[in-house]
């Protein structure tokens, strides 16, 4: 690279959707653009969605979508777009075609929802409807498709796409900067799991319930999910996203031992089981979470977050709920969550599901421990049904 190119390149300036699948993915494109010489400053994500960010700032630039959170998309174009103290130079919105996921070689496949992906080029045609916004104001749309469940494919996508925007790219550092990318996505999960092994650790140790969310990466912004699990962590329980429970070997073996042991499944990332057509990322991690919160005797409830009744979505419902439910965990879901936080309601169903984990938590982690081996990898004395709570 030339210094002419390198001086450039510390001054470009991108700004990323955080929507979608970007909630699972960010540390992705951080590492990816960092290892192109962009300075981390440089690198921008809009805010949460909010009311304010659509009033401000998509208001009038929806498009045809009915699916509410890919239409706040436009909100946060809108902010990276007009609503910087410093201009940026790339709104780079890429559309996800599929998704690196922990049970990649378990399913039939990893793709990302389809009105997901294609939500870059359906939000920037409310941007184009009167005049070219992006041209106005200087701004390179940059929205390649990109299958991260497919690494090799990927440099060529990312190359093809940021070409003449980059100046001076070639296609042997792009596909360095992807290996970045990878390699910072996996060390933030790495490091989530091992929290989230630590809170499992302390439930174990301490015999105290925790709560697992069945829900998309999207329902992690509290402007979509409305924070339904933050109002349960500030009643005690501890919280559990199922894309950031642990996957250490030993654990997922002690989980799965009866299921493994019966032929049910070879490996414990097996969803055949219960989800023959695991075509969807998403919906594959949502069955897999299911099924762990199912067996762990600690978590005592499972919260499933759905924002719009879509056929993505839809025939999930009822596995979901009955895995969960055979088991004797506590099952809530919260169902077409819109823009309006029902701030009554939640409240009021926050304060149900405290009181149900509190009234069921101590019975339902006795029965779910005496299908369990006591040598849980958890604690390092071995664990019963029978031990004092
Ligand atoms: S899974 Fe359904 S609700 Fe979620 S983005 Fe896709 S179509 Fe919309």
């Amino acid at each position: 690279m030339s210094e002419a190119d390198r001086a450039a390149r510390a001054k470009l300036r991108v700004g990323i959707p955080k929507a979608l699948n970007v909630w699972t993915t960010h540390q992705f494109w951080l590492g990816f653009f960092q290892s192109l010489g962009l300075s981390p400053r440089n690198v921008v994500f809009s805010s949460d969605t909010s009311d304010e960010q659509m009033r401000e700032f998509g208001s009038g630039r929806g498009t045809v979508d009915c699916c509410y959170p890919v239409k706040c998309v436009s909100g946060h174009y809108g902010e990276l777009i007009f609503g910087q103290k410093r201009k940026i130079d790339i709104l780079f919105s890429p559309m996800i075609y599929s998704l690196a996921s922990f049970l990649d070689g378990h399913a039939m496949d990893s793709l990302a929802c389809p009105r997901v992906m294609a939500a870059p080029e359906n939000i920037k045609a409310g941007f184009l409807r009167e005049k070219d916004v992006f041209a106005e104001n200087r701004i390179a749309h940059v929205a390649p498709l990109v299958t991260l469940a497919e690494p090799k494919l990927v440099p060529r996508q990312l190359f093809d796409a940021l070409q003449g925007v980059v100046p001076g790219l070639g296609i042997e550092e792009t596909a360095r900067a992807v290996e970045e990318g990878y390699a910072t996505l996996a060390a933030f999960n790495e490091n989530l799991r091992a929290r989230s092994r630590e809170i499992l650790e302390w439930c174990a140790r301490e015999r105290r319930p925790c709560v697992m969310v069945l829900a998309r990466p999207y329902h992690m912004d509290p402007g979509i999910g409305h924070e339904i699990e933050a109002d349960l962590q500030a009643c005690g329980y501890p919280i559990l996203w199922l894309q950031y429970f642990p996957t250490d070997p030993e654990l997922l073996n002690w989980i799965f031992r009866a299921d493994l042991a019966e032929g049910l499944i070879k490996h414990p990332f097996d969803i055949d089981d219960v989800w023959p057509s695991s075509y969807s990322a998403n919906t594959n991690e949502i069955l897999w979470g299911a099924k762990v919160a199912a067996r762990v005797p600690w978590i005592t409830c499972a919260i499933r977050l759905a924002s719009y009744e879509c056929g993505m979505d839809q025939p999930s419902f009822t596995p979901v709920q009955q895995i969960v439910e055979r088991s004797g965990t506590l099952f809530f879901s919260f169902q077409e969550l819109d823009s309006t936080k029902a701030a009554g309601s939640v409240k009021i169903r926050v304060e149900t599901i405290s009181y149900y984990l509190e009234r069921n938590s101590p019975g339902i982690i006795e029965a779910k421990l005496r299908h369990m081996d006591p040598a849980c990898p958890l604690l390092r004395r071995p664990v019963s049904a029978d031990l004092p709570a």
